[in-house]
């Protein structure tokens, strides 16, 4: 039986799928089995920072009771096991959540590590989520709107029984009215695993359906996410070594004077 890691936020949009994605597909190429579950069947869009968009069978039809669980698992980007939620509206009014506890008890038997992307607020799915993850790691932006969504979530997960293994505080800039992390950490009562830049190549991967830990592995926020991966297995960062096309361009960037 392995581990599960139920990312969440309270507050939509602070970049719950992002982490889930880049991470589990970071711990997947430090050779961990890695399995990510979007958890989130109303907003589904893990499938869409993964580029699996249109798979057959999505977690909508198990929850359904239309597939068995095997069927809608997917290899996404770097070797990561991937369960998409789906986003058709048919399957959504068909999809039963109270099976989702069932499936989630039958994929933390099967995986080494289990990623849990759970849905914003506090609904049944997102309980569900919580209560499933043995560790809770949250998501929060450097902003107070962030920070109460947050707290409720913690206090939920740790209600639950799950260990609260620490904060990613993503999009940090370094405009003045960012919280500092110190400030987080002391709202939160809990530690900042990672800080993850706002970096303007995580929208673009987002955009293409590709991880920037593989699209831009040597960009700040890829490091960043690489680095809480290897932290998180007791694994050393290793930096990863350009291919011969990203040298290229460099090269011809400093020469021309061009972008990269
Ligand atoms: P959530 O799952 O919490 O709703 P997402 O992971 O889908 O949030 O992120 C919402 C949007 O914010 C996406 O378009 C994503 O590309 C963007 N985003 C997330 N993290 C960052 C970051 N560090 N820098 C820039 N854009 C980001
Ligand atoms: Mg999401």
């Amino acid at each position: 039986m392995g581990v599960s890691i139920t990312v969440a936020s309270g507050k939509g949009g602070v970049g719950k799928t992002t982490i889930s994605s880049n991470l589990g597909v970071a711990l997947a190429q430090l050779g961990k089995d890695v399995m990510i579950l979007d958890a989130d069947i109303e907003m589904a869009n893990l499938e869409l920072h993964l580029g699996l968009e249109g798979m057959e069978t999505t977690l909508q039809d198990v929850l359904a009771g239309e597939a068995d669980i095997k069927s809608a698992i997917y290899e996404g980007p770097g070797g990561v096991k991937v369960i998409p939620a789906g986003i058709s509206l048919e399957g959504l009014r068909k999809a039963d959540p109270d099976v989702l506890e069932q499936v989630l008890k039958t994929l933390l038997k099967n995986s080494e590590i289990l990623i849990i992307d759970a849905p914003a607020g506090l609904g049944r799915s997102v309980v569900t989520a919580l209560a499933a993850g043995q560790e809770l790691l949250l998501v929060v932006n450097p902003e107070i709107s962030s920070m109460s969504d947050a707290l409720k979530t913690k206090i939920v997960a740790k209600k639950l029984g799950s260990h609260v293994l620490g904060v990613v505080l993503n999009r940090a800039s370094r405009e003045g009215t960012d919280l500092t992390a110190s400030d987080i950490e002391i709202m939160l009562e809990a530690k900042i695993l990672a800080v993850v830049p706002e970096d303007p190549e995580i929208r673009r991967s987002t955009a293409m359906g590709q991880p920037i830990v593989i699209r831009a592995p040597n960009s700040p926020a890829a490091v960043a996410i690489k680095k809480l991966a290897a932290d998180l297995i007791g694994a050393k960062y290793v930096a990863a070594v350009p291919s011969e096309e990203g040298l290229m361009k460099r090269l011809m960037g400093g020469l021309f004077g061009g972008k990269r």
